[in-house]
C-alpha cells in the first residue's frame, strides 16, 4: 500500500530523503514479513499435535470405549502430544519475551567450573545409557557475569541436543577452558552431524535439520535461538562445528570476569 517515492538519482536533499524513506519502508516490510512467518511457524508446529489428538479422540469415540487396548494406546499419545504442546508453547512463551527485550539479564557472578561439574553429574544420573566425559581446564580463575540460570538453561539445551542426536556412539564430551579473554565451554557428540551450511541455520528459530526425526524425538526447533538470545544478552557467543555422519560440537563462550570484578552484585538490568 505504500509507494515508494521515485526522484531520479540527482544528489541533492530530496533525494537523500527518499533512499531514507525508502530504507524505512524495507525495514518495515521486513518485520512485518518476519511476523508472518512467526505466526505461520507456530500455526504449522501446532496443527500436528492437534490433528494427532483429535484423530485418537475420534478413534476412542468409535471404538476405544470397549477395547482396553485401544482406550490404552490413545490415551498415552494423546497425552504424549499435549506434552509436546505444552513444551512447545512454554518455549515460545520464553522466546518472544526474550524478544520482547523483557527478560531480565542479571548480573551474576557464575562460577563456569562449579556449573559445568553440577550439570555433568546431573546428565549421569539422568542419561545412564551415555558415557559423560568431563574436561576441566579451568584454574581457579573461572568466574563469569551471567545469571547462572541462564548459563545452566544453555547447558541443558546442548547436552539434550547432544544425547537426542547421537546415534551409536552415546558419548558425551563436555569441557570449560580458557580461551584467551574468555572462558569456553564446549559439547561435543560424535553423533549425526550437519552440513556446514546447516551449523548456522540451526540458530534460527523452528530450523530443523531433519523435520520428521526432530519432531519423533520431541524436537520443535526452538532451543538453540533460545540459547542463543540468551547468551548475546551477556556479550557472548555461541556457534557450532559439525561434520555431517560424524558429530558436533557446540561451543558458548564468555569474558572473564576480572578478580576486581569477582564482587557479588545481584543487581536486575535490562537490555
Ligand atoms: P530441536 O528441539 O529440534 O532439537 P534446536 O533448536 O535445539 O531444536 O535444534 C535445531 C536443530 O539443530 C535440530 O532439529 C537438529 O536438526 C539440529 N541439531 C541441534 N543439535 C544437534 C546436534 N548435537 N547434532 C546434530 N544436529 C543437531
Amino acid at each position: 500500500s505504500h509507494q515508494r517515492i521515485d526522484v531520479g538519482d540527482g544528489k541533492d536533499e530530496l533525494t537523500e530523503l527518499a533512499n531514507a524513506y525508502n530504507a524505512m519502508l524495507n525495514r518495515m516490510q521486513r518485520n512485518i514479513e518476519q511476523q508472518k512467518q512467526f505466526v505461520e511457524d507456530v500455526s504449522h508446529e501446532l496443527r500436528t499435535p492437534v490433528a494427532v489428538v483429535e484423530g485418537h479422540m475420534k478413534l476412542l469415540n468409535r471404538w476405544g470405549k470397549d477395547d482396553p487396548v485401544v482406550l490404552d494406546e490413545s490415551l498415552s499419545a494423546s497425552l504424549q502430544e499435549i506434552e509436546r504442546m505444552k513444551s512447545l508453547v512454554q518455549e515460545m512463551l520464553d522466546l518472544s519475551r526474550a524478544e520482547q527485550v523483557d527478560i531480565h539479564y542479571k548480573d551474576e557472578r557464575t562460577s563456569v567450573r562449579e556449573l559445568v561439574n553440577q550439570t555433568y553429574n546431573n546428565f549421569q544420573l539422568v542419561h545412564p545409557d551415555f558415557t559423560f566425559i568431563l574436561d576441566d581446564d579451568l584454574s581457579e580463575d573461572n568466574y563469569v557475569n551471567i545469571y547462572r540460570n541462564h548459563l545452566e538453561q544453555i547447558l541443558i539445551i546442548l547436552l539434550d541436543n547432544a544425547v537426542k542426536y547421537s546415534t551409536n556412539e552415546k558419548t558425551v564430551h563436555l569441557s570449560a577452558s580458557n580461551n584467551g579473554p574468555n572462558i569456553q565451554i564446549a559439547v561435543q557428540d560424535f553423533g549425526e552431524g550437519m552440513t556446514e551450511e546447516d551449523t548456522e541455520k540451526i540458530f534460527h528459530r523452528f530450523y530443523r535439520v531433519d523435520k520428521a526425526r526432530s519432531r519423533y524425538k520431541g524436537g520443535n526447533g526452538l532451543g538453540l535461538a533460545i540459547a542463543k538470545e540468551l547468551i548475546e544478552g551477556y556479550k557472548g557467543e555461541i556457534w557450532a562445528e559439525s561434520v555431517l555422519n560424524h558429530g558436533s560440537i557446540f561451543r558458548v563462550e564468555l569474558p572473564k570476569l576480572k578478580d576486581q570484578e569477582n564482587q557479588t552484585s545481584d543487581e536486575t538490568r535490562k537490555h
